[in-house]
Order: C-alpha cells, then sequence, then structure tokens
C-alpha cells in the first residue's frame, strides 16, 4: 500500500505513522526524522537542514524532493511505503507525482489527520521522542510508563525534546503549515485520494479510523 499522512505540525502524523507500518507492513517516510538523522551524523545536508528547521522554516524545496526522490528508488519501498511530512508545498506535491509517474507507483490514499489548530502548541510543546527508537510521547496525553524512558517494544531509550518544540518555532511552522502545505488538501481532493480523518480523539481511535479509511 502507498499512503501519504498529512496535517499540521502536531495532528499526530508521527503518532499513527509508527502503528500504521508495523500493522500494514510497509516503510515508513518521514523527512523530518531524515532531516534528524543527518543533523545527528553532521552531514553536509544536515547543516544546511538544521538552521530552518531549528527557526521552524521550510528546508528548500530543491533539497527536500531530491532527498525524497532517492529513498522512494530504495528497494524496501516497492512493497510499499507511508510518507509523512512531505510534500509541503504545492511545488513538492508536483515534484513527488512526476517522482511516482516516472516510477509507475500510484498513491492508494492520502490520509488528512483534522485537529483544531488551537490544540497543537500545547500537543507540541509537551511531546517527548525517545533517542533510540523515536517513538513519540506527551507529558500528559501519552507519557511513557516510566518517566522520561521509553516503552516501545522495551526500547527503554532516553526521551528528549525536539529543539524545535518551542512557542516560537512552533508559532512559525504553524503559519508555514497554513500558508504552504494547507493548499495540498485541495491538491488531492482534486486526484479523488484524500481521507479527512478526526485526530481530536484517543490515538487508538484515530488508529482505528486511519485503517478503516484505507483498507
Ligand atoms: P506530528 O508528527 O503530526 O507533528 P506527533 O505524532 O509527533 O505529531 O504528535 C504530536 C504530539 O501530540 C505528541 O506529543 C503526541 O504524543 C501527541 N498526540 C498524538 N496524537 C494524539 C492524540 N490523538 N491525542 C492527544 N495527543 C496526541
Ligand atoms: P517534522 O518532523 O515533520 O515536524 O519536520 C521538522 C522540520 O523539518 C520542519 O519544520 C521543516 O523545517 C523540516 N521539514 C521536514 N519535512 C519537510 C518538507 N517536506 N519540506 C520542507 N521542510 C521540511
Amino acid at each position: 500500500m502507498k499512503l501519504l499522512i498529512m496535517g499540521p505540525p502536531g495532528a499526530g502524523k508521527g503518532t499513527q505513522a509508527e502503528r500504521l507500518v508495523k500493522e500494514l507492513n510497509i516503510v515508513h517516510i518521514s523527512t523530518g526524522d531524515m532531516f534528524r538523522a543527518a543533523i545527528a551524523n553532521s552531514t553536509e545536508m544536515g547543516l544546511k537542514a538544521k538552521g530552518y528547521m531549528d527557526k521552524g522554516e521550510l528546508v528548500p524545496d530543491a533539497v527536500v524532493i531530491g532527498m525524497v526522490k532517492d529513498r522512494l528508488q530504495q528497494d524496501d519501498c516497492q512493497s510499499g511505503f507511508l510518507l509523512d511530512g512531505f510534500p509541503r508545498t504545492v511545488e513538492q506535491a508536483q515534484a513527488l507525482d512526476k517522482n511516482l509517474q516516472d516510477l509507475g507507483i500510484k498513491l492508494d490514499a492520502v490520509i488528512d489527520i483534522e485537529v483544531p489548530l488551537d490544540k497543537l502548541m500545547a500537543r507540541l510543546t509537551g511531546r517527548r521522542i525517545c533517542k533510540g527508537c523515536g517513538s513519540s510521547y506527551h507529558v500528559i496525553f501519552n507519557p511513557p510508563v516510566v518517566a522520561d524512558k521509553c516503552n516501545s517494544d522495551s526500547c527503554g531509550g532516553q526521551l528528549y525534546q525536539r529543539d524545535d518544540d518551542n512557542e516560537a518555532s512552533v508559532s512559525t511552522r504553524l503559519n508555514a503549515y497554513m500558508e504552504k502545505t494547507k493548499p495540498l488538501i485541495d491538491y488531492y481532493k482534486a486526484q479523488g485520494i484524500m481521507k479527512a480523518i478526526n485526530g481530536d480523539q484517543d490515538i487508538d481511535k484515530v488508529l482505528v479510523d486511519v485503517l478503516a479509511a484505507v483498507k
């Protein structure tokens, strides 16, 4: 299954993606995770991306488009993938369509996780991520069993707060979403593959709704 998950920052894309890829046995392609890995490895691309990410700005289209194009050509994507955090601009969406066409692939569905904007700041400033496996937690809405430790598949990794999960950066990211990414809802509606999901419910209920929408 070839899927794309979208929604504003904090909607729960990463949380659902983590569960969906296990359920559907497909690979998770998160451009944010790819940039964070590049930063951790101090690659040239990571250094370039970090300045934009810390401020909450989008990394330039050319960088992201090339990165995803390379990723989609890898063998593990052939049996299915879930794109998360890409595309974020109309230019990225058009480039993705072209890449998929060249690869002879069609998206099965685009999942749009809808959450009222006034709930996103609290979700993002309370988010904690596992250093080991990347699992997403929340200090109040989805706390780990043991404070600051990951309980996913007995990973036990240390939880940390992302550099860009502060109020200033979140405000910039929400503005970037409204201006550049939200128009993609109409873009994919026009392709007839958009599935809107209520993301303002329990994490498990959101998953049930997503699975029902794509199966
Ligand atoms: P995104 O990948 O869309 O930016 P995340 O999946 O990382 O968002 O979720 C953002 C924060 O909100 C995390 O702290 C996560 O634990 C929490 N969260 C995710 N889904 C829900 C939900 N349905 N209800 C409450 N909090 C949620
Ligand atoms: P995310 O992990 O999806 O919240 O992304 C974190 C940050 O990485 C964003 O705020 C951007 O700076 C950058 N980023 C991730 N994906 C993209 C993309 N498709 N286009 C531009 N920038 C991106």
